[in-house]
């Protein structure tokens, strides 16, 4: 994969803001939320503000996402703040919509990376974009399913292609929502350098208190950014309330890595 670089080049280009920050909701959940974050957040590290507008929730009856009228809210962000917008995609129709809507971010769920025919699908229907596209390991402790929806999309010609490591599900007693598995991502990193590798300590730990012990984790694995979920208000949040951080608490969380990696 020796020419899809242009992502790790573009990380290159903004060293300053090494590693990349992927933060803001885990849902977008009202017009005034997602405006109230992204005005929050930027003058942080965040590049890109995150929001879930299609919520794969694993049960039903619970909030499954504000649908498109989200796009338009993400991009009046993006035009507030000048944040770059991301949002999960999960089949054709929420790329065409995404791509309409100018979202500058699409990543792939862990739901539906499990599903090869949804990753072909969304392959297709992303056929050549220069969009950034993000693919979270599948929610199973399985490095060939996860290397083969970036292989569907490598083949797709997506030139900007990255992965997310959010944690793998597990029937056992854990501390952690998903356990981390790291020599999972590790291999995944040995066997493509060239794709960056982004870490997801919020669904990986579930619990606010555990993210910067994580992030730690993936910046010390050299892993190439980070996706925090954040949220003015998580207690209140409509989903994952446990495990979000204040945009105050996101900026703490980058002085103390900051500090850490001073005092190396
Ligand atoms: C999310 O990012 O909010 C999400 C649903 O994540 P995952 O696909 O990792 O469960
Ligand atoms: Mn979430």
């Amino acid at each position: 994969m020796e020419n899809k670089k242009e992502f790790r080049n573009w990380l290159e280009a903004h060293r300053l803001e090494h590693p990349l920050v992927i933060a803001g909701p885990c849902s977008a959940e009202t017009e005034e939320q997602v405006l109230k974050i992204a005005h929050e957040l930027k003058d942080s590290d965040t590049t890109y503000l995150r929001a879930g507008i299609w919520k794969p929730r694993t049960r039903p009856g619970n909030f499954e996402g504000v649908g498109a009228i989200g796009l338009k809210w993400l991009q009046k962000a993006k035009a507030e703040t000048g944040l770059l917008t991301a949002t999960e995609v999960a089949n054709r129709a929420h790329v065409d919509l995404a791509l309409e809507h100018d979202i500058d971010l699409l990543w792939i769920g862990a739901r539906s990376t499990v599903s090869p025919f949804i990753v072909q699908e969304i392959a297709d229907a992303l056929q050549g974009t220069d969009k950034v596209v993000l693919v979270k390991n599948p929610v199973n402790p399985d490095l060939a399913l996860w290397i083969g929806a970036v292989e569907r999309l490598y083949t797709a010609d997506i030139k900007n292609l990255g992965v997310i490591h959010r944690g793998f599900s597990t029937y056992d007693k854990s501390k952690y929502r998903n356990n981390p598995e790291w020599q999972i991502a590790v291999d995944f990193q040995s066997k493509y350098p060239d794709i960056p590798l982004i870490c997801d300590p919020s669904h990986i730990t579930g619990k606010r208190d555990m993210i910067l012990e994580v992030s730690q984790t993936a910046l010390d694995l050299n892993y190439d950014g980070l996706m925090i979920e954040t949220h003015y208000d998580p207690d209140n949040a409509w989903s994952d309330a446990a495990q979000q951080v204040t945009p105050d608490s996101l900026k703490q969380i980058f002085l103390d890595l900051r500090i850490r990696k001073e005092h190396d």
